[in-house]
């Protein structure tokens, strides 16, 4: 048997610096194990054995096992199911605790559910704490105690609640919710390895490697500032690209939000925006199945599979549907105004469940997040939280005119566009798809209403 010890867990925080969880584990009673699962239940259900995600942690677990070795600590990293693998943690470390950041997502918190019983059976602590988020859904509720299901009001809750306690750091006077954990304190109270790093191989757990570019973990100070300006026009590199590192924790939330304060209020709203879907999933998880809005439930999809394969493989005949969908497709990234663009078409001109569209996307983005995604697509299908209704159908041509007026972007995604080789026409064209959909769904909102 090792030496008595704590285990850390990571899982939506591949990183050392900032990190709530393993802060408060370094600054426990015993040395610190940290370590993390390479999950079958979610890696078999994966469809393609060249997923640039799972490469990507498992490029992030050889940089974090790298940062801890200099520090005299192991990751120990594992492949299969969880409670199998506690199982045998339990019985080779016999840990005086565990701890770990929270996850909100449904089969996260069966997870979690699971192990808590193991450890509660073998009487060991279970400790977590919130790391991904600014704020959870209870922190940030309306005056009766309920969730907020509008972002507006939330946001200006969220801003309130930001400025109620401050701290001070480095000199400043600043939001006590966005000081660093300064984790870097304590590293030597890690457990001391042996200088082994053992990560399962890709190859070994059924994956190939990719060739998709991964975005760095910084942006420039200048794209954040004209964040405002740039942010809606597709062939413009104005966003962040950040996506990726947030789901994964591979950048801080509260280090990236407290920067954007002081640069730009557009970028640190849009931060606000991933609270406010992650406090819709933690207070509402049956969205991840069904409408939020009920009365959407039972809207007559026509699901044509053709037209479905044409809308993925970005040969609807809309060019900026279609150069969205390839640039999805071939990067594993597809810009915002984009994003609404493809999921309305999809939703309202073709008539397809959004949950189609969802799918789509949870396989492809290299930025995929359960809740950002679910909240996204509900609202283009007009069912979600703060969804536009349903008689806002986008008009693909003037969104075109709007954002790419002289069709930069899809002329980079689109070779063949403006030559003969294009469709002529859309698969559904604008008016009548839109007259269509308006019928369809006021019909069966108005059946739902009786
Ligand atoms: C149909 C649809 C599906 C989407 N699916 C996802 C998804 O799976 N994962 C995801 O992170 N975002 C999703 N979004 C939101 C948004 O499109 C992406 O967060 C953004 O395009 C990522 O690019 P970026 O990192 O350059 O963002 P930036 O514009 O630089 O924004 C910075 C960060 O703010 C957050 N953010 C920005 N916009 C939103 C938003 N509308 N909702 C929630 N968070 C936001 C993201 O964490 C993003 O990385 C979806 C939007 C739509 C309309």
């Amino acid at each position: 048997m090792e030496t008595s010890c704590s285990i850390f867990w990571h899982r939506r925080d591949l990183r050392i610096e900032d990190n709530a969880g393993l802060y408060h584990a370094l600054k426990g009673d015993a040395p610190v194990l940290p370590i993390f699962i390479f999950d079958r239940n979610i890696l078999d259900k994966l469809p393609n054995p060249q997923d640039a995600r799972v490469e990507f942690i498992h490029d992030s677990l050889v940089a974090l096992a790298e940062a801890y070795q200099e520090h005299g600590g192991d990751l120990r990293v594992f492949y299969g199911f969880p409670e199998e693998i506690w199982s045998k943690l339990l019985e080779e470390y016999s840990p005086t605790a565990v701890y770990t950041n929270r996850d909100y997502e449904p089969y996260a918190k069966e997870r979690d559910a699971a192990v808590a019983r193991l450890l509660d059976d073998a009487g060991i602590p279970f400790n977590t704490y919130k790391d991904h988020v600014i704020f959870e859904s209870e922190e940030v509720s309306k005056n009766d105690g309920g969730p907020y299901t509008v972002y507006t009001p939330y946001m200006r809750k969220w801003r309130t609640r930001l400025e109620d306690r401050k701290s001070t750091y480095e000199g400043q006077t600043i939001s006590y919710f966005l000081k660093p954990y300064p984790t870097e304190k304590y590293l030597r109270n890690l457990l001391l390895g042996k200088s082994e790093v053992s990560i399962p191989g890709l190859k070994d757990m059924g994956f190939a490697p990719t060739e998709l570019e991964i975005p760095p973990t910084s942006v420039p100070r200048s794209l954040i500032r004209r964040y405002d300006e740039q942010r809606n026009f597709p062939a413009i590199e104005g966003t962040s690209r950040l996506g990726l590192h947030f789901r994964h924790g591979t950048i801080s939330i509260r280090e990236k939000a407290l920067r954007a304060r002081g640069l730009n209020e557009t970028y640190l709203k849009e931060l606000i925006w991933r609270d406010f879907y992650s406090n819709i999933l933690q207070a509402f998880p049956r969205v991840a199945h069904e409408e939020f809005k009920r009365d959407y439930a039972g809207i007559p999809w026509r699901n044509d599979p053709d037209e479905f394969a044409a809308w993925c493989a970005g040969k609807t005949g809309v060019p900026i549907v279609d150069a969205g969908m390839r640039q999805l497709n071939q990067s594993g990234f597809m810009h915002n105004r984009v994003r609404m663009i493809v999921a309305s078409y999809l939703t309202k001109h073709l008539l397809i469940d959004w949950r189609w569209g969802e799918a789509y996307f949870a396989e492809k983005l290299l930025d995929f997040d359960l809740a950002s995604n679910n909240g996204g697509w509900q609202w283009a299908a007009g069912c979600g939280t703060d969804a536009q209704p349903y008689f806002r159908i986008f008009n693909y041509e003037s969104q075109q005119k709007k954002f790419d007026p002289d069709y930069t972007y899809v002329k980079e995604w689109v070779p063949e566009f403006g030559t003969p080789e294009y469709p002529k026409a859309p698969l559904v064209e604008h008016k009548f798809g839109r007259e269509r959909a308006l019928e369809v769904y006021k019909k069966a909102l108005a059946e739902a209403r009786g």
